[in-house]
């Protein structure tokens, strides 16, 4: 490859993963690289995704971003765009038939409450947290140096954090002296509103889970819509971008000098472009993508297992007699839920009070659709309701196996990090650590 040609990069997927990829290449590359965004949607984001309620957008996907997540917060200050703060209180713990745990009117008595029910428990599980967040930050200095790790596995293990993802949840807390009843109420309804799973997912993602309920930091979203990032970085990056182009194939082009090979993308309408490297920033075992004239090993052929979870946007007043009580007033804002098979939903959040005189707007998340029969025994009055059906995020179990960033040299996939953690910083960091693997191979390419 002679020094002063263009390197052409392809980029499948538009989440935030795949604009995260193409904004990291420009800022390092600028004009030296040509990007070109494949996306088979009409639009940018991904599992970044709003919908209307009402006259405003609220998110039905990625949500809320931990003030620690570095990435993100100062991409964010970077391209522009405000940040609005995210705060949860007023939490319930619905059992299925009563709120075992219900934070107080003040910091004070939340606290006391929290050692009534639970001793000690919170007290113990916050270092561990901390703990996390201090080891996963490790990151952000080790990719500033060029660091680029092969797999997952190598990444978590050079942070130390890689033991916590081979183990389940029950038995890591446990182990550190946490209450049976504090991992079945209190930690199991964070992880089912954050993950629609409970503490059978491996602890380092639960610890992850309990910072997104602001443990050791605040919580911010995105005036306007999360979307926005996704396009900010798009727009920065100069990348080309094809929206309503499913990728289809990648075909190997072998050089039969041995110095680099090249990749020919194929899109549904059949249309072809060539590119020196690829990077996938999707779920393979979903992107429906063959790949002629290469071998996938048998840990990039996964088909890793996805939770489902169905959003719900209703614009009403809930029924406060479902949970036994007088006023729809005396419900938490926020409900989250015990793991019992009797509870139809992960987690109930009140988004907005009062929009219009009598209506508020609530998010639930569930693992099954909401039954209109279901929806008119939880609301008391509704005026609208909308829904939308995720397969999520990876079933987080500890796993014997995990696919790699690199598929062959020249083709890397940043969705590998979901097997570990699923957020958008994560995948961010996925972005990163691909692209500095990238630009090792067109150095070597090029020296
Ligand atoms: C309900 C829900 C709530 C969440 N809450 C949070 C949260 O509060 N905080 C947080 O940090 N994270 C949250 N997450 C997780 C976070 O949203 C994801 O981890 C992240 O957005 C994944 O980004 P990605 O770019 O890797 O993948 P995706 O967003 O899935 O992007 C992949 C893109 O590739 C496109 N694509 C797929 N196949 C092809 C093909 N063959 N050709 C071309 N394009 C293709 C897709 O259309 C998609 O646009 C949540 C996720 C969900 C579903």
């Amino acid at each position: 490859m002679e020094n002063n040609s263009k390197f052409r990069v392809a980029i499948i997927g538009s989440g935030v993963s795949g604009s995260a990829a193409a904004y990291f290449l420009h800022k390092s590359l600028g004009d030296q690289v040509e990007i070109v965004v494949f996306e088979k949607e009409d639009r940018i984001g991904g599992r970044i995704r709003s919908i209307k309620v009402g006259d405003e957008e609220w998110e039905t996907g990625g949500s809320i971003i931990h003030s620690e997540n570095q990435y993100l917060s100062t991409i964010v200050d970077e391209l522009g765009l405000e940040k609005k703060k995210h705060v949860y209180n007023d939490i319930g713990i619905w059992s299925g038939e009563s709120f075992p745990f219900r934070t107080g009117k003040t910091k004070v008595g939340t606290l006391f409450n929290v050692l009534v029910r639970y001793g000690t428990s919170l007290v113990k599980a916050q270092p561990l947290v901390k703990d996390m967040i201090k080891k996963l930050a490790q990151i952000y200095f080790l990719q500033e140096k060029g660091e680029g790790y092969t797999d997952p596995e190598s990444l978590f293990k050079k942070l130390g954090l890689y033991s916590l993802s081979q183990e389940k949840s029950y038995d890591y807390f446990r182990r550190n002296g946490i209450s049976d009843r504090f991992i079945d109420e209190f930690m199991n309804g964070v992880s089912r509103l954050n993950y629609g799973q409970d503490a059978s997912m491996h602890g380092l993602v639960n610890l992850v889970s309990l910072a997104g309920a602001s443990f050791g930091g605040y919580l911010f979203a995105i005036k306007g819509r999360n979307s926005q990032i996704c396009e900010a970085m798009l727009q920065n990056s100069s990348a080309k971008v094809l929206k309503n182009n499913r990728v289809t194939s990648i075909q190997k082009i072998e050089d039969k000098n041995n110095t680099k090979n090249k990749y020919i993308v194929t899109v549904e309408d059949g249309t072809k472009e060539e590119f020196d490297y690829i990077v996938i920033a999707t779920p393979l075992e979903k992107a429906k993508i063959d790949f002629t004239n290469l071998e996938l090993e048998e840990n990039n052929r996964l088909s890793r297992p996805y939770q489902v979870t169905n959003v719900t946007y209703v614009s009403g007043k809930l029924n406060p007699n479902y949970f036994g009580l007088m006023k729809t007033e005396q419900i938490p804002a926020n409900i989250l839920t015990q793991e019992n098979e009797n509870i139809p939903f992960s987690s109930i959040e009140l988004c907005k009070k009062d929009k219009v005189p009598g209506q508020n707007i609530y998010r639930i998340f569930s693992r099954q659709k909401l039954t209109e029969d279901l929806l008119n025994k939880l609301f008391r009055e509704r005026a609208e309701t909308k829904s939308l059906v995720w397969d999520a995020y990876p079933v987080l179990t500890p796993a014997a196996a995990w696919p790699s960033f690199v598929l062959e040299q020249g083709i890397y996939y940043v969705n590998a990090m979901e097997s570990a953690i699923s957020t958008m910083e994560t995948e961010v960091m996925g972005s990163k650590n691909v692209v500095n693997l990238l630009l090792k191979d067109i150095a070597s390419a090029i020296s």
